[in-house]
């Protein structure tokens, strides 16, 4: 199959974006998956199954129609991740990428807030990254849910949850694991993944110094 222009700017971008999050250390051991929806219905682009994201390439971003089947003229399996990314895109048609990291701070966080089942966030300059947002005196909610190696179920109990909240949502922590951020556009998926990870680092540092000693 012969890539369309939108299709190769768009691996481009994938692989750049997968580079970047390695260097902050967002994507380490192959971990983490990056998408977004392609113009043609029913059409992604995510990166490939267990690639090291310091060196992806735009040859490692598939195109996968909407069960994660790649499509013919693209060569090797999706990320074990997609089916959360689809269910995503099925959800909301404003959805047009998904960034998925595995930093310290969402992995450290998520366990450690999961009983609350979210992470609350108020009163901060760094909430007006996320879309919508004009003011620093709110408050956003960041759910937390329970890990599993069931894509399609944990697709399904995400959408649940999504389908009742009436507030804008734009990324959610899965326990132990790491953090799901999205946006209509791949730069605001990841101006949101980059707002959660800097208030998620913010809270572990909060953390760490509260329990530090303070003098020598
Ligand atoms: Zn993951």
């Amino acid at each position: 199959m012969t890539r369309t222009p939108f299709f190769i700017q768009t691996a481009q971008e994938l692989a750049q974006t997968a580079q970047a999050s390695y260097q902050r250390g967002w994507s380490p051991a192959t971990s983490t998956n990056f998408s977004t929806r392609l113009p043609e219905a029913n059409r992604f682009a995510i990166s490939r199954s267990g690639i090291d994201k310091s060196i992806c390439q735009p040859s490692d971003i598939l195109q996968v129609d909407e069960r994660g089947v790649t499509q013919p003229g693209f060569e090797g399996r999706p990320s074990a991740e997609t089916p959360l990314h689809i269910a995503l895109y099925r959800y909301s048609a404003h959805i047009g990428a998904v960034v998925h990291t595995h930093s310290i701070a969402s992995t450290l966080l998520s366990l450690e807030w999961a009983p609350q089942g979210k992470i609350t966030f108020s009163n901060l300059e760094i909430l007006k990254g996320f879309q919508g947002t004009t003011t620093h005196e709110t408050s956003h909610d960041l759910p937390i849910f329970p890990n599993s190696q069931d894509m399609e179920a944990l697709g399904k109990e995400v959408i649940t949850y999504l389908e009742q909240q009436t507030a804008p949502q734009f990324g959610l922590l899965i326990e132990g694991h790491g953090l799901y951020a999205w946006g209509a556009d791949l730069a605001e998926a990841k101006r949101h993944c980059e707002a959660y990870e800097f208030l998620l680092s913010c809270l572990l540092v909060k953390g760490q110094r509260e329990g530090a000693r303070l003098s020598l």
